[in-house]
């Protein structure tokens, strides 16, 4: 039996795996340049967390859970997004009974049983930040700022910043009000008007020409902000305008998880065809609320690794690895394979990434070992190096020869 990995998921191996590495840490780092602190949580929880959470009437929750029952018969799902268990461990452990906001950042792999094809997986990653407990827009434009910085720092040009606010309470109840008879004259499908009668803004989102059609004409939110959201939106973009991150307006942007409100964005990577959305996210006044906590406001992200990956490539970034290995080290013969070994030790003691050749290699099969490791120098110990001392270090990328003594190996590589 040949076993495969299950339908529509992303794995990451040698030769892209560096480039993943480089993105989540790119991230992360600029996650942790803003305060955040790290959250690692289960990637499975109780159901009714994400159906409560997400929204029941989303794709996400009705077609794209993985749902399964546990040995004790209770209902579990493996997390299809962060936010929700972000919420559920702040208000277990009470992480908002202190200085607020609370500051947060998650990354790990993410579960929804969609329709596998290219940026699209079943298994797929994600980092994000939460900023929990505070409505200020100098909140949100930080959140907003962190992601770009990611974006930018990775060198990533080729994507836009779309913003837009959906509102505080009294906006959308305005709004609704208007929205609820627009829809009801419209020629609508019973499961569809079921949909629209939970929340009726997924009919924005929704993909039928039929349905688009008519909800082009359809009251937009934007049109029925309160003063208070508008004030705040307007301070948003404002601060975004003074941190030079340049954004588009997008007033019939959708997400797909019903607890936005307020402040809503979504980054689109230009070269990626259907699946652009590289990470996206936004103000959720009410969720922790609903969720059995205290009354408190919050704004966070998700980006998309895969896509950021695959963003990176298309703009044909190259992705470093900062990790990679200092020197591979060759050895030929028996005596000689003892001493490099105890060599390669004591260099990785000192705290250089080093590698050798093992088994009984002739030279050239060797070489192109080392040139295939990546490693910055190699250097090549026969039983004359052995006798002698001096070995000659090679600078792959040059092709020049430093020579020295075994024992100076360490000062030449901290040199560099
Ligand atoms: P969402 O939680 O739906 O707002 O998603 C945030 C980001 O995660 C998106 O912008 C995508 O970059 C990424 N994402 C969501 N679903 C998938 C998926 N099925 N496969 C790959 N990436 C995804």
């Amino acid at each position: 039996m040949k076993f495969q990995a299950p339908k529509g998921v992303s794995e990451y191996l040698p030769g892209r795996s560096v480039g993943f590495d480089h993105v989540r840490n790119t991230l992360t780092a600029a996650a942790l340049s803003a305060g955040y602190q790290l959250a690692e949580l289960p990637v499975f929880e109780d159901t009714e967390l994400f159906a409560r959470g997400v929204g029941e009437t989303t794709d996400v929750v009705t077609k794209e859970m993985y749902t399964f029952e546990d040995r004790g018969g209770r209902s579990i799902t493996l997390r299809p997004e962060g936010t929700a268990g972000v919420m559920r461990a702040v208000i277990e452990h009470g992480l908002d009974r202190g200085q607020l906001p609370v500051k947060l950042w998650y990354t790990g792999a993410f579960f929804r049983a969609e329709r596998p094809q290219a940026g699209r997986y079943r298994q797929f990653y994600q980092l994000g930040v939460e900023a929990i407990g505070l409505n200020d827009p100098e909140i949100d434009a930080e959140v907003i700022a962190v992601a770009d910085r990611g974006l930018k720092t990775l060198g990533l040009k080729d994507y836009r910043l779309e913003i837009t606010s959906l509102g505080d309470a009294p906006s959308r109840l305005a709004h609704r009000v208007d929205l609820d008879v627009f829809i009801s004259k419209m020629d609508l499908d019973d499961a569809t008007r079921a949909k629209a009668a939970v929340n009726p803004l997924r009919l924005f989102d929704d993909k039928r020409e039929v349905v688009k059609s008519q909800m082009s004409q359809a009251p937009l939110l934007i049109d029925y902000l309160s003063e208070e959201s508008q004030l705040h939106f307007s301070r948003v973009t404002s601060l975004l305008d003074s941190y030079g991150i340049e954004y588009v307006r997008n007033t019939s942007l959708v997400r797909g998880l019903d607890y936005y409100t307020g402040t809503t964005f979504e980054f689109v990577h230009e070269k990626l065809g259907a699946q652009s959305a590289i990470g996206g996210g936004g103000r959720y006044d009410g969720l922790m609320r609903q969720l059995g906590g205290a009354d408190l406001s919050g704004i966070g992200f998700g980006m998309g690794l895969d896509r950021i990956l695959l963003a990176c490539e298309a703009e044909g970034l190259e992705l470093l690895d900062p990790d990679g290995l200092d020197l591979f080290v060759i050895a030929l013969g028996s005596e000689a394979k003892f001493v490099a070994a105890g060599l390669v030790n004591s260099l990785r003691n000192d705290g250089f990434n080093v590698d050798m050749s093992y088994g009984d290699r002739a030279l050239k099969g060797a070489m192109k070992a080392a040139d295939k490791s990546g490693a910055r120098f190699s250097l090549v110990v026969g039983e004359d190096e052995v006798t002698s001392g001096q070995i000659s270090i090679k600078e792959m990328e040059t092709g020049e020869s430093h020579a020295m003594t075994i024992s100076t190996i360490a000062d030449f590589l901290d040199s560099f």
